[in-house]
């Protein structure tokens, strides 16, 4: 029984030892602290081999290579946990088979229990087809050709999106409008080939991909030749294109200016009609229209097989690929987040602790937002006060979530109104059906969002991307002004509520400045506190004291800019937030290791790791970000009695 199994394999990571449990947190964090540092390497020399030497070891048999991953395990450890509980609970005569609960549990036991056939790529292909009355050339009954000329493949694309399925050939996105954040807009654009779920992969992975799925060996490999130069042709379209700005169209004006009929496309991504007047957000009409002469050249077959594998490479993305407890509890993570944030909470944070940590974690944010607040009156960049109370607005208006859960609403009642109409209608369990049953279910939400006003900051959660879903990381919300910190994040070693404060800034309060800076990096300052596009931010980035900043900061090229601002005018307000408002709190109760010191190794601590180092989406390697943090920041080389070193340059000087 794998319900029993499970309370017993889940590994509970980092395990504290019974002595330790017992112990103060401060005394606790501050052996967890040591215990990875590796005192041979000195200091001043290489600091992330100093603060994260002896990680690798610590963490040789954990299924996680850094610190974030490591929270999640432990979320995902108790879900398991909560999952068997469920199963226990739903045994019993009283359980409510339409409640959140019984959703969350029919999704995981199908993840677990369905059998191995209904996670084939075939099975998927035959239930998600590319059109109402086609199939996939495939499955064309033996010497029946492949009708042609029933395949449109705006129709198909605009069919499949309805499992969130774009970013092929056309980009399409809900996304907030750029003139006004309070509504939301179709967006139309020419697809990204850039990361490695948004293109073909090799020629060898993408012949294997197609012989799974039942392509005859002998079409197999002048096929792949076929749908790789076509992707390599519409590689160098969007190359051609440079234009990166959306603008409003009607249908008829997109549809006059690209010589493409959208509105069928359209109609069938929002699921009901609209006429020409329908105005929808778009780029990239050159894109568009060297497009159309590729399609109208290319062979329908070949580009309904092109728009098949890119499918099947979205359909693996979004799906973990195995029946393990703690994958399946992320494949509930990624597919029904808010349902997760909600069980989370309601078994794991009882109110009155959940109350302490939101105290804790706002106050810590206020007073990182206060400290800001000054440094924005200082005016280091020489703003015009016009310009200097725009950026003080902003920040005075980022709103802290945490949870991601809508702050003004009862949460429980809120959460089942959201996952009424999702039901699963049949009794037996096939992965697959259910997957796209659930895919189905989040574009839907996606879309609704186009005939509605957007939420109140009451009402406000964030319909997380599968990624996101699945992560404890705190985020920052560009057009909403919210930093999202997950239920995730609050949990040792990375908070403890009852701990001295010095741990609390050191490590929770730089990723909140971190996210707080988001708001005023090169992309955030275009954007007001409303999330709408204005004048002055753009002013802010291009007067020459700003720019000199951000050139000084990327004197060590980064392609991830604004996550080094981030990082770099994230630590400096940590840094001062704490050291300028606690520099008479003693520590002497629990370590004689003096603050500055203990400020920087739990700082570094958050960069620790033993993954591979190649492996860091949009930032640089964490042991990279770490030292372009330390470089030339004056408090760190004083704390550890580094020489000053003759070729050391000067702090760059951004906020
Ligand atoms: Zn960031």
């Amino acid at each position: 029984m794998w319900w029993i199994a499970s309370l017993f394999i889940v590994p509970i990571c980092a395990a504290p030892t019974a002595q330790n449990v017992k112990a103060h947190p401060n005394s606790r964090l501050m052996s967890n602290i040591l215990s990875y540092v590796a005192e041979d390497s000195s200091a001043c020399g290489n600091y992330f081999q100093h603060a994260c030497g002896k990680y690798a070891v610590r963490h040789i048999d954990d299924p996680f290579t850094e610190i974030t991953q490591m929270l999640d395990h432990k979320v995902n450890g108790n879900l398991v946990q909560l999952m068997y509980e469920l199963q226990q609970r739903s045994q019993s005569p009283g359980f409510n088979e339409s409640s959140v609960e019984a959703k969350a549990l029919r999704f995981y036991r199908t993840c677990r229990e369905a059998p191995q056939s209904t996670r084939k790529m075939e099975h998927y292909l035959r239930l998600a087809p590319p059109g109402e009355a086609i199939k996939w050339p495939q499955f064309m009954p033996h010497g029946k050709p492949w009708p042609k000329a029933q395949f449109k493949w705006m129709k198909s694309l605009g069919h499949l999106y309805r499992y969130g399925f774009t970013n092929v050939l056309v980009n399409v996105l809900v996304l907030p409008s750029s003139e006004n954040s309070n509504r939301f807009r179709l967006d139309i654009s020419m697809p990204s080939l850039e990361g490695d779920a948004h293109h073909l992969g090799g020629f060898l992975s993408t012949v294997a991909t197609l012989q799974v799925i039942g392509v005859p060996t002998k079409s197999v490999l002048p096929l792949v030749r076929k749908i790789r130069r076509l992707e390599s042709a519409i590689r160098v379209l969007t190359e051609v294109d440079d234009d990166d700005e959306s603008e409003t169209w009607t249908l008829r004006q997109w549809e006059y200016k690209t010589g493409y009929a959208w509105q069928d496309f359209v109609e069938s991504i929002v699921g009901h009609s609209v006429s020409q007047h329908y105005l929808v957000q778009a780029q990239n009409a050159k894109y568009f229209t060297g497009l159309k002469r590729l399609m109208d050249s290319t062979d329908a077959e070949v580009v309904a097989n092109y728009i098949m594998t890119r499918f099947m490479l979205y359909l693996i993305d979004d799906s973990m690929d195995s029946n393990e407890h703690i994958e399946c509890v992320k494949d509930v993570r990624r597919t029904m987040n808010l349902a997760s944030n909600l069980l989370y909470k309601e078994r794991f944070l009882d109110p009155a602790t959940l109350q302490q940590y939101t105290q804790e974690v706002t106050q810590v944010f206020e007073q990182l937002r206060r400290q800001f607040l000054l440094q924005i009156n200082e005016n280091r960049l020489g703003l015009t006060s016009e310009q200097n109370s725009m950026v003080a607005t902003k920040a005075q208006h980022v709103v802290l979530n945490i949870g991601n859960m809508p702050r003004g609403r009862d949460h429980s009642s809120f959460v089942s109104r959201h996952y009424e109409d999702l039901v699963f209608p049949l009794a037996d369990f096939d992965y697959a059906r259910e997957h796209l049953n659930l895919l189905e279910f989040r574009t839907r939400k996606q879309v609704l969002q186009l005939d509605q006003r957007a939420p109140t900051l009451d009402e406000f959660f964030y319909l997380a991307d599968p990624n996101t879903a699945m992560s404890s990381s705190p985020y920052y919300l560009m057009r909403v002004n919210v930093i999202v910190v997950p239920h995730g994040l609050l949990q040792e070693p990375f908070f403890a509520a009852d701990s001295h404060d010095i741990f609390k800034y050191s490590l929770l309060g730089f990723v909140l400045a971190h996210e707080l800076m988001h708001s005023v990096d090169t992309t955030g300052l275009h954007f007001d506190r409303y999330g709408n596009v204005h004048e002055i931010g753009p002013q802010i980035s291009s007067s020459p004291s700003f720019e000199a900043g951000v050139q000084c900061l990327n004197r060590n090229n980064t392609q991830y800019l604004d996550e080094r601002i981030a990082d770099i005018a994230g630590l400096d307000l940590a840094y001062s937030t704490y050291f300028q408002n606690n520099s008479r709190m003693s520590l002497t109760d629990f370590t004689t290791i003096p603050p500055q010191q203990i400020f920087f190794l739990n700082l570094a601590q958050f960069f620790c790791g033993n993954g591979d180092p190649t492996n860091f989406v949009d930032h640089d390697n964490d042991q990279m970000r770490l030292q372009q943090m330390l470089k030339g920041f004056v408090p760190f080389h004083q704390a550890f009695g580094c020489p000053a070193k003759s070729n050391q340059p000067e702090k760059c000087q951004l906020w």
